[in-house]
């Protein structure tokens, strides 16, 4: 059986070739062809017979195929994206002027069931492999090349979409690797950003294992009984446990903890909430997302008023908090934060 060749970060390709006693500088060209020149054909050019014959035995290349897109007014562009086996899962560019943010899924569907998402409301059916992941990056860079020639291709990532990334710690991590190594797209650490629900098994491994991206905590709320309302993993991994967990991570300079504060509306946007937000976060290494919530079909929870929300912030900065009101680009095609939901593509 073959195998993705999306799959393998660089030193597994290298040591691939060296096991059969290819030349090692095969590894650096055949990241060049696919990641730099984001090129889909197997590579041939400057490669001895022997690895040509190699690739095509050994490596398969294929993606997952775009069966839907959607374009937002605002620019975002959301893909229902066709896995080998069928199932499907959404990937979002998100526009900033002429650059764009990929948020990646990392399964399909969630098992985490927070109450506020619309993935959450499908239940987890499976964990995407690292190719699946990578295969988003290119192949809605490839769309974006082809549909949106004059727009700069991706600048950021973000794993923020359908799944808990660190309930798929080992494809999130491979992939990570792939997007940072300097032979292939060389993405900096400090443009990828990992969110979590506060998944603690996948936190515990995070120090000694996951490469020095950014990392997003998504909060909602400082007090355990609405976070487990929120979160239920919340019940199993309490706040505080989560909290030491995050502040073990070494930060760079200029390095943020992200806090996601999703807000909604008499339920977690009191000027009180702010408050014991702000008392949380205080003097650490944060920076706190405030998103207004996104409603999508079935949800009973509703957006707060604008007042509201920059009430929510002031009260945030008061602490020497940095707080950002998150924009919901895409929430006219379900793409906006929480809105995620294969069926809802179809
Ligand atoms: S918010 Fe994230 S972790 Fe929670 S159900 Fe949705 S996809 Fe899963």
């Amino acid at each position: 059986m073959k195998n993705s060749f999306y799959q393998y970060n660089f030193q597994e390709l290298t040591q691939l070739l060296k096991n059969r006693d290819l030349s090692i500088s095969g590894a650096s060209l055949l990241y060049n062809w696919h990641y730099k020149q984001k090129q889909i054909d197997p590579c041939t050019k400057n490669l001895s017979l022997t690895t040509q014959v190699f690739i095509k035995e050994y490596f398969t290349f294929s993606l997952p195929k775009i069966t839907n897109v959607h374009q937002s007014d605002d620019s975002t562009v959301k893909f229902l994206m066709q896995m080998e086996d069928g199932l499907s899962v959404e990937t979002v560019l998100i526009a900033f002027q002429n650059k764009y943010t990929i948020c990646l899924s990392t399964q399909v569907g969630c098992a985490m069931k927070c109450s506020f998402c619309f993935t959450g409301t499908q239940g987890l059916k499976r964990h995407l492999k690292t190719d699946e992941i990578v295969g988003q990056f290119i192949v809605a860079n490839r769309w974006l090349r082809e549909n949106r020639p004059d727009d700069q291709l991706l600048k950021n990532i973000v794993y923020m979409g359908q799944g808990e990334p660190l309930h798929n710690f080992d494809a999130v991590k491979a992939s990570c690797e792939i997007f940072l190594d300097q032979h292939g797209t060389s993405i900096g650490a400090q443009k990828i950003t990992i969110s979590t629900a506060g998944y603690l098994p996948g936190l515990i491994r995070w120090n000694e294992e996951m490469p020095g991206v950014n990392i997003a905590l998504s909060l909602h709320s400082p007090f355990e009984n609405k976070r487990n309302q929120l979160i239920p993993i919340n019940k199993n991994y309490p706040l505080p446990e989560i909290l030491k967990y995050l502040e073990s991570i070494p930060l760079k300079r200029k390095q943020y903890i992200i806090y996601e504060y999703l807000l909604i509306k008499d339920f977690n946007d009191s000027i009180e909430d702010a408050h014991a937000t702000g008392e949380l976060l205080k003097g650490k290494q944060a920076i706190i997302n405030l998103i207004p919530f996104n409603p999508f079909p079935g949800s009973t929870y509703a957006r707060p008023h604008k007042t509201q929300i920059e009430q929510f912030q002031k009260i945030i900065e008061s602490y020497k908090l940095p707080a950002l009101i998150r924009g919901t680009k895409g929430d006219d095609i379900l793409a906006a934060c929480g809105q995620l939901n294969t069926k809802a593509s179809l």
